[in-house]
């Protein structure tokens, strides 16, 4: 499989360029040349397959024989090693938790799958590879965990000191072997300054192979299209199904819009968002806007410019330079995906609804999905509504509890982390001290 840039379809790389460059030159982002329905034979055997097994089919009938069968068989089984239950709320609304992974939310899919398939076009390579990440929390702790003691792959996640969570902390600094965390003394936008400073410095990458396990890289994407795929073969037969996904940079509803494509029937997207609502904005009004971000409850949310959108234009036929206003693909995807946007006070009070009604403790980026999903099928009766689970509760304690006025339990992988011991390597603010410690540690 080919893969080309939304922002020109005859500039085309192969896999391993795809998931090692991350973005391509001109700034675009890299999509799957052909995306085609799986066979029926997949849907024959679907209610009899495993999960991993559905994300094995998935990635042969992407992949090709970029990976050999083999090879990519063994690579999803490890990837997709924990499950991704649907539960029931009641006839018409159900939950898809993706947090039974390590760093218990859904980016342990896309990590876990990247890390793998890096780790196998790495094999022939004599020199180690540097992945170097910038985190403001999440999807550092998914990288640390999903890339943990893969050969010839060091990590080094670069953090912000004091702007973690606790339990975020630990998760970037207590696995050690090829996992390093450097503490840098500013904010998430230098950490991002300083990594994108690394990658521009000729000098550097010639004594370091460096590459990037950004949220925009196409291999963190294509694992997250098993999952819908997994919820529908769990729901079995019956009535039309919509998929409400809460959303920040839109990586998981652009999975969804591929499994589409691949064949899934899908009744509708309903893309829930707090009050950083640029697409759902766009889908009313059909003007896009990207903005500044603003701070709210479901903070792995709070996205001005979410970064998948130009995939999402691209999949409904938008031609990069055009007009957005006179796109067609305003017309197209207003077709597939429903937008929503909610406030911290009703979202708090969806997380108490949810408990109170089904007995079942929601996350505030799942309880916006929630409403979403309410809203949505008011208008659209006889549908059964799946809400995307993006992340396990207790990620969100304190103010869970607080909403509740409850505690709420935490699963042993996490509370057994706030005993293990911190190590970091603190920094200021400058590039300098950063590249002389990975020109002493990889030279
Ligand atoms: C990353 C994240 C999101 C947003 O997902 P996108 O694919 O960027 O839209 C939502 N919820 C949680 C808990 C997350 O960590």
């Amino acid at each position: 499989m080919k893969f080309y840039s939304t922002n020109n379809p005859d500039h085309k790389v192969d896999l391993a360029e795809a998931i090692f460059r991350g973005l391509p030159a001109d700034k675009g982002l890299y999509m799957p040349e052909r995306v085609d329905r799986l066979p029926q034979q997949f849907f024959d055997d679907l209610p009899a397959m495993s999960f991993a097994e559905i994300g094995f089919q998935i990635s042969k009938h992407l992949l090709g024989d970029d990976v050999p069968e083999t090879e990519l068989k063994a690579l999803v089984y490890e990837a997709i090693n924990f499950p991704a239950p649907v539960v029931k709320l009641d006839e018409q609304r159900y939950v898809l938790e993706l947090f039974h992974g390590p760093s218990l939310a859904f980016k342990d899919f896309g990590a876990r799958f990247m890390s793998r398939l890096m780790g196998h076009f790495n094999k022939e390579n004599k020199r180690e590879l540097v992945i170097l990440v910038a985190t403001s929390g999440d999807t550092g702790g998914a990288v640390a965990a999903g890339f943990y003691q893969t050969p010839g792959i060091e990590v080094v996640i670069l953090y912000p000191k004091g702007k973690v969570s606790l339990l975020q902390e630990k998760q970037l600094t207590t696995l050690g072997h090829n996992i390093h965390a450097l503490e840098i003394d500013g904010t998430f936008d230098d950490c991002q300054a300083i990594v994108k400073q690394a990658f521009l410095d000729e000098d550097l990458r010639k004594q370091i192979r460096l590459s990037s396990a950004n949220s925009i890289n196409i291999s963190r994407l294509i694992p997250q299209s098993f999952y819908y795929f997994e919820a529908y073969k769990q729901l079995g037969a019956g009535a039309p199904v919509a998929f409400c996904i809460p959303s920040g940079n839109f990586g998981n509803l652009t999975a969804g819009l591929l499994a589409m494509k691949m064949g899934l029937p899908v009744r509708q997207f309903i893309a829930a968002t707090n009050g950083n609502d640029v697409v759902p904005e766009y889908l009313t009004t059909g003007t896009y806007r990207p903005r500044p971000s603003v701070a709210t409850l479901s903070n792995a949310m709070d996205v001005g410019s979410p970064s998948n959108f130009a995939r999402m234009l691209n999949l409904h036929g938008h031609v990069d330079g055009k007009d957005l206003r006179t796109s067609l693909a305003h017309a197209e995807m207003s077709k597939v995906v429903s937008g929503y946007a909610y406030g911290d006070a009703v979202t708090e009070d969806a997380v108490r609804e949810v408990k109170a009604k089904f007995d079942y403790v929601i996350d505030p980026h799942g309880a916006v999905g929630y409403l979403a999903l309410n809203d949505w099928q008011r208008q659209h009766p006889g549908t059964r509504g799946v809400i995307l689970e993006t992340a396990h509760p207790s990620k969100f304690k304190p103010d869970v509890e607080r909403i509740l006025g409850q505690s709420i339990e935490v699963p042993e992988r996490l509370a057994e982390l706030e005993f293990r011991e911190k190590v970091s390597t603190e920094m200021g603010v400058d590039f300098q001290p950063v590249r002389k410690w990975l020109l002493e540690r990889y030279t």
